[in-house]
């Protein structure tokens, strides 16, 4: 190939990108609109409202300066809300930057990152971005994390995602705990969506020095779009982080807006995390009535084993439904996974995946006769 062919020749043929990121897919985070997105796990019942009044509130200030002016406000609210004292507390843009830090913060490249498989698909990547080395291992049998084989591994930072992401599941404490005490280096407690649950440990970050746990304001607290995320942690290992995070990672309005719905709005995302909780249990049942068989989920998401996902997710999308298909997972195979929103999304989603999951069968039953 010369030169002149195309840039993605040019590229691919020097090769410029360091050899341990050139196999990693970007994230999609484009979207086209549909009738009901359940694929992303946000609050799909609404914005807190202090959230709306403060961003109407933004004012030139908020888009001229750096953010900086609600930051203060931004750290003692989630302080206060997460039990701890704001110098156990770092924010970044989304958790996955608090993460994606704390990765860096704590382990020199070569050294490893353990997790088990399947999780949050961020979680590889922070590793081979920051030049550690994945090192997936399996759940037990019944999906709780299995901590002997997590610290065999002797890995340098050691990911746990309660509730789990994609299935939902939730590790048991002394399982954490058992890693916690343990772990040669860091924990990290991922909490994402630890609303849903009444076994969130986030006020437990400072009592132990190894550990981080994060929480994000992505998923229960539906805001997003502001990409505000935060962990708790020893005040000397929050500020190891914020040592190798950088500045200004939050922007202006959503400080602002998010400390407001933190002051105000608890009791309305308490009140949306139930209603997800019983629309959850509801799909759950009718999904089983209809012949399938969902995790058990702490989460406002549902997975849900299907064969041929694409296809499937594929179907149900061109019926308005947007779910997120996971292909092959490890211990599990194919499966859906379904964010959890207002009843007539559900009634939506629950049509468009029988129908789907039926035309999907009958052209595997079609190609099976055809070869026998
Ligand atoms: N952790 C888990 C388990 C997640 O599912 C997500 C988002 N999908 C994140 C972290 C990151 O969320 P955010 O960056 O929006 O806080």
């Amino acid at each position: 190939m010369t030169r002149s062919n195309s840039s993605s020749v040019v590229s691919e043929s020097l090769q410029l990108a360091r050899a341990t990121i050139r196999d990693i897919v970007p994230y999609p985070t484009e979207r086209t609109p549909c009738e009901a997105d359940l694929s992303d796990n946000t609050n799909l019942f609404g914005a807190p409202p202090a959230a709306l009044r403060e961003l109407a509130n933004s004012g030139r200030e908020d888009i001229t300066r750096y953010p900086g002016l609600h930051t203060r406000q931004l750290r003692d609210a989630l302080a206060e809300y997460a039990g701890v004292r704001p110098e156990q507390v770092v924010t970044g843009c989304g958790s996955d930057d608090v993460i994606d830090s704390a990765v860096r913060a704590f382990a020199e490249p070569g050294e490893l990152l353990a997790y088990s498989d399947p999780t949050f698909s961020m979680i590889p990547v922070f590793a081979k971005v920051n030049g550690l080395v994945p090192t997936p291992v399996s759940f037990t049998s019944s999906l709780d994390i299995d901590p002997d084989a997590l610290l065999a591994t002797n890995a340098r930072v050691i990911y746990i995602c309660s509730p789990n992401n994609p299935t939902g599941t939730l590790p048991s404490r002394e399982a954490v705990d058992r890693v916690i005490e343990r772990a040669p280096g860091i924990v990290i407690l991922d909490e994402a969506y630890g609303e849903f649950t009444d076994a969130g440990r986030i006020a437990e970050g400072p009592a132990h020095e190894r550990l981080l746990v994060t929480r994000t304001l992505s998923k229960a607290f539906g805001m997003a779009g502001f990409r505000i995320g935060y962990g708790t942690g020893a005040a000397s290992l929050i500020k190891d982080i914020e040592r190798v995070r950088g500045p200004y990672k939050e922007n202006a309005p959503g400080e602002r807006a998010a400390a407001a719905a933190l002051r105000e709005d608890v009791g309305w995302m308490r009140d949306m995390a139930a209603l997800a909780v019983d629309n959850r249990e509801r799909l759950a049942a009718a999904l089983r009535a209809h012949g399938f068989h969902p995790y058990p989920s702490a989460a406002n998401f549902i997975l849900v084993p299907v064969q041929h996902a694409a296809k499937v997710a594929l179907l149900m999308r061109q019926r308005g439904v947007a779910v997120r298909p996971y292909l092959g997972l490890r211990g599990i195979g194919d499966t859906l996974r379904i964010t959890i929103g207002p009843w007539p999304m559900m009634e939506l989603a629950l049509k468009a995946l029988v129908v789907a999951r039926d035309t999907v069968d009958r052209g595997s039953n079609v190609a099976a006769n055809a070869t026998t």
